[in-house]
């Protein structure tokens, strides 16, 4: 399918690389002084839009209104997500957008929801979270440790908020613990640990570059096809998956 690429940087190059391998052909590569029309989008059926937060929900409409379907990773536009709908719903195209667009990342999430909700009924097994990421890494827990953090307390009737490094002493079983290490080059690695008398269980999700980005995109722009609507993640992974 061909596709135009908005936002040439880092994800823009990355997505660049891995679409001739998706069966996906890059007929325009758009940054910032481009103009978006009918020309500079050279018959692309899908946008995959990797820019800026200040940018995305404008771009996203205009290529709606050109008539084009929008994958989108651009976060922190969520507070415009109701005006890009009504714009995406009047032109009856489509956008599916993700602010984690690796696949793993997605099926991790899915496991650890269903292993705290089986480990929920035993009280003697704990749940804890570690995350290690580049010691370049600005923020605490990372976005990825809060989400899973979220899904285990969906799940569970024992735990009933999270916190970063519990205080020295006896933690509160109520309390789910993230402890972050920051170290040398680590992409991303999430550890969810369930540990009771006698043994040890542990959930492990370890991403290793930025292409599990752009493959999870390249492969939302392809499902995206043919359907009209706002879609996430999830909703591909409800219908290729199952629901749960
Ligand atoms: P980047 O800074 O390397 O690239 C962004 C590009 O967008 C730049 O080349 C910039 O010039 C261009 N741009 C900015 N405004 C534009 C406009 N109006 N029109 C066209 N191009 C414009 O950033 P990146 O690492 O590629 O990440 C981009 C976004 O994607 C960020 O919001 C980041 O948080 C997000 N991201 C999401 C995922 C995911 O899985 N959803 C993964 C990685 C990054």
């Amino acid at each position: 399918m061909k596709i135009a690429i908005v936002g040439y940087g880092r994800m823009g190059h990355t997505l660049e690389q891995l679409a001739p391998g998706m069966e996906c052909e890059v007929v325009a590569c758009l940054d910032r002084d481009a103009h978006l029309d009918h020309d500079s989008l050279a018959g692309a059926e899908v946008a995959i839009e990797f820019t800026a937060p200040a940018a995305a929900p404008g771009l996203i409409r205009t290529l709606a209104a050109l008539g084009v379907d929008v994958v989108s990773g651009t976060t922190g536009w969520g507070d415009e997500l109701e005006s890009v709908r009504r714009a995406v719903d009047a032109a009856g195209t489509g956008l599916l957008y993700s602010p984690n667009f690796s696949i793993g990342v997605a099926l991790f999430r899915r496991m650890v929801r269903e292993a705290a909700r089986i480990v929920d009924g035993v009280d003697d097994y704990d749940m804890h979270l570690h995350e290690t990421h580049h010691r370049y890494k600005l923020d605490h827990p990372s976005g990825t440790a809060v989400a899973l953090a979220e899904d285990i307390l969906s799940q569970s009737t024992r735990k009933k908020s999270w916190a970063e490094d519990p205080p020295a002493g006896p933690s509160d079983p109520e309390v789910l613990g993230i402890s972050v290490a920051r170290e040398g080059h680590v992409s991303g690695s999430h550890v969810i640990s369930f540990d009771g008398p006698d043994d040890r269980i542990e959930l492990r999700h370890d991403a290793r570059s930025r292409n599990g980005f752009a493959r999870g995109a390249l492969r939302a722009a392809q499902w995206l096809r043919g359907r009209t609507g706002v879609f996430t993640l999830d909703d591909m992974l409800d219908a290729q998956l199952g629901k749960r």
